[in-house]
């Protein structure tokens, strides 16, 4: 059958095609890709002979016999590359190398403050992350790309950190250059609440479309995914939900500089600076966080007051979005199931029968993992995506 948009391009579709359809991890015969696909069977074995050379597919057991030769079977083996995921947060810098099942193969986390500036913070990440690489011994381009997530806004175009609140230096500071630079692989990056949306979304909750992730740390933002895809809006804010006026924070100052934000009465620091008021040494969301998790009466009444007005802002987004799903990371929901039980109560005494019948809200599962998890999400779907496979043929060819 000839294809009318001409050979090249049915070359190159195909040869995607047939990873595409291995990629579900299912093995399957020449003859039945070629009946998948409508490609002849001569076709098919040039281009599972091309994909072998990847080593992203590899031949399994063989398909059960039916009297002649038994047919070899072909699937998606995810073991031979990976992705080097980066979690740059406040106070700390957190690097994961996985392969593309995302199965997390070793890490490394180091005390580093955003603050440090752009050098610092990836000079480590380079120098910590070729010395995971070189530690795996794996064949070389192994490697195949990097995700990052940061924590400020990143223009989704270009990868760049856009006026960063809390990230002195970073501004416009070209984050994927420097690292494609020193690794020689694609780099993508985003804001760590998106970051950890899609890491939550692929590895918990894959057959869910709409699903909101919530971060309550030293600020508060939503990661959106509606109809499957991450939901940036017109100027990529989508989700940040931690300045919206909340009738509880009415007069309390904001470090955006406005009033009654949800962030000035909800997140760490507000927690924190409740409690000190009782007498506990408390500064940040770690310090909370530590606090609940001891079983502190007051930082639990604190954090479970901050779930039910976090909640009351989630009420609106449900009725808005009318997700599947909602979770609950960062470190203070982390710690306990007090933020989430806060949330909870109102979410479904306020929400509306219809939209609530189904909805889970639920805690992050990937925890303190979140974001390099997802950092390494983004990354596999850049490796695994239709012109990436095509590059690696050609590299391979
Ligand atoms: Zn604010």
């Amino acid at each position: 059958m000839i294809d009318q948009r001409g050979q090249e391009t049915l070359t190159g579709s195909a040869q995607s095609e047939i990873f595409q359809i291995l990629r579900d991890g299912r093995p399957r015969t020449r003859s039945e890709l070629a009946t998948l696909t409508g490609l002849a069977r001569s076709t098919v074995a040039a281009r599972v002979d091309a994909l072998l050379r990847t080593r992203l597919i590899t031949p399994v057991a063989d398909a059960a016999s039916t009297g002649g030769r038994p047919s070899r079977q072909f699937a998606f083996d995810g073991t031979q590359h990976g992705v080097l995921g980066v979690d740059i947060g406040a106070t700390h810098a957190h690097i994961a190398i996985s392969d593309l099942q995302g199965t997390l193969l070793t890490d490394s986390v180091a005390s580093i403050a955003v603050a440090e500036g752009p050098e610092a913070v990836l000079g480590w990440v380079i120098e910590e992350g070729a010395r995971l690489v070189a530690a795996l011994d794996a064949a070389p381009g192994f490697l195949r790309a990097i995700g990052v997530g940061l924590p400020g806004p990143v223009e989704h175009t270009t990868g760049l950190p856009v006026d960063p609140p809390i990230m002195p230096g970073w501004d416009r500071f070209d984050v994927p250059g420097m690292l494609t630079r020193a690794f020689g692989v694609p780099t993508l990056v985003d804001n760590d609440v998106n970051v950890m949306a899609v890491g939550e979304h692929d590895a918990f909750f894959p057959d869910v479309d709409d699903l909101l992730f919530v971060k309550v740390s030293t600020g508060i933002g939503a990661g959106v995914i509606a109809s499957g895809h991450m939901h940036r809006g017109a100027l990529g804010i989508a989700g940040d939900i931690g300045h919206v006026w909340v009738p509880e924070a009415d007069d309390v100052p904001c470090r955006c500089g406005a009033t009654g934000c949800l962030e000035a009465i909800a997140a760490g620091p507000a927690i924190a600076a409740r409690l000190r008021e009782s007498g506990l040494d408390v500064t940040g969301p770690q310090d909370v966080a530590a606090a609940v998790t001891r079983g502190d009466i007051e930082a639990v009444r604190a954090v479970r007051d901050a779930g039910r007005i976090i909640g009351r802002v989630l009420t609106t987004c449900v009725s808005l979005i009318n997700p599947a799903v909602i979770v609950l990371g960062g470190p203070i929901a982390n710690a306990g199931e007090h933020l989430l039980a806060g949330a909870r109560e109102v979410i479904y005494a306020r929400s509306t029968p219809l939209a609530s019948g189904g909805l889970q809200i639920v805690r992050s599962r990937g925890a303190d993992n979140a974001a390099v998890a997802g950092a390494s999400a983004m990354a596999i779907q850049q490796v695994l995506s239709v012109d990436s496979i095509e590059a690696l043929i050609r590299e391979n060819a």
